[in-house]
């Protein structure tokens, strides 16, 4: 019962700031405030009265248009409040799983398990929140903001120490690179290092800007939160979703003209390197298990 209680609370939670990230990714690349003025159409500036601003009930109601002007709001809102509120939701339902809960609670008191508890869901609502905003802004401006992916690793650097040390030597391998902050910083190096290599042999053999830095502070982001294992496993998946879209791309006629470099500087790999790290941070421990049991390793 509290499971669901919390779950659903935390779907509420999770739109109500999908919203105002939102209102983020709209005014950030134009450097506006993100406080004032009050939401409004960005096409003649209409202010929203309190029903037209209720996460995806509106856009739904108003079927995706401005009541003033009746321009197209987008399919951004709703995606990015649906993908904010159902990643907060999935998180507190896996924290409060009794085959994660009972283990904690023989192990640990109360106090402790809560604290853990409390520590490993808000440490995913950030980052899910930061992943959801450097996909929708690599995907609309190619953009990866050094202050986002610079502050999301030492967001993440801390919460997972504090978070390693609370649960201390419970075996489990998604906390093996978590036990020491030496361990946690060599992750991160290694993660930008990867691409900052990749980078310099695509320059080697291209002559031209394959993966950006964006996507090496990026890359060391998921290192941070996720250890390097998760990393690399968000890097491979975001590499073949990547893969996949430039094919698809490539099937169309128009988009093919013009450029050999359509594989990178077409697409934002930062966008498909955040949903691989969306997948990894869900399901990434039983993905790499599955791997190795397979590879025979
Ligand atoms: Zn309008």
């Amino acid at each position: 019962m509290i499971r669901v209680l919390g779950t659903v609370f935390a779907a509420l939670l999770g739109l109500a700031f999908g919203s105002f990230l939102n209102v983020c990714l709209s005014r950030w690349p134009e450097g506006e405030s993100v406080v004032k003025p009050r939401s409004h159409c960005r096409t003649c500036a209409h202010t929203l009265a309190w029903w037209e601003n209720v996460p995806l009930v509106s856009w739904l109601a108003l079927r995706g248009r401005c009541r003033g002007c009746g321009s197209w709001i987008g399919w951004r809102y709703p995606v990015v409040e649906a993908a904010v509120g159902g990643l907060w939701a999935i998180t507190v339902w896996q924290v409060l799983d009794p085959k994660v809960l009972n283990p904690l609670l023989l192990a640990h008191s109360l106090p402790v398990v809560v604290y853990i508890e409390v520590a490993l869901a808000v440490g995913n609502f950030i980052l899910y929140w930061l992943l959801v905003a450097l996909a929708v802004l690599d995907a609309e401006h190619f953009w990866l903001p050094d202050w986002i992916t610079l502050s999301g690793i030492a967001a993440g650097f801390f919460i997972v120490l504090v978070r390693g040390t609370m649960i201390g030597e419970s075996g489990s391998m998604k906390y093996a690179a978590e036990r020491t902050a030496l361990g946690s910083i060599a992750s991160i190096l290694a993660a930008a290092g990867l691409i900052l290599l990749i980078r310099w042999l695509y320059w080697l053999v291209r002559h031209q800007e394959g993966m950006g830095l964006g996507d090496a502070k990026l890359m060391a982001l998921l290192a941070a939160w996720l250890g390097l294992p998760g990393a690399l496993l968000a890097f491979g998946l975001g590499v073949v979703m990547g893969a996949v879209a430039g094919l698809a791309l490539l099937a169309v006629p128009s988009e093919r003209r013009g450029s050999d470099s359509w594989a990178f500087s077409k697409l934002p790999l930062g966008t498909f390197l955040c949903i691989g790290g969306v997948v990894s941070s869900l399901w990434g421990e039983r993905l790499i298990v599955a791997y190795l049991r397979w590879a025979g390793l």
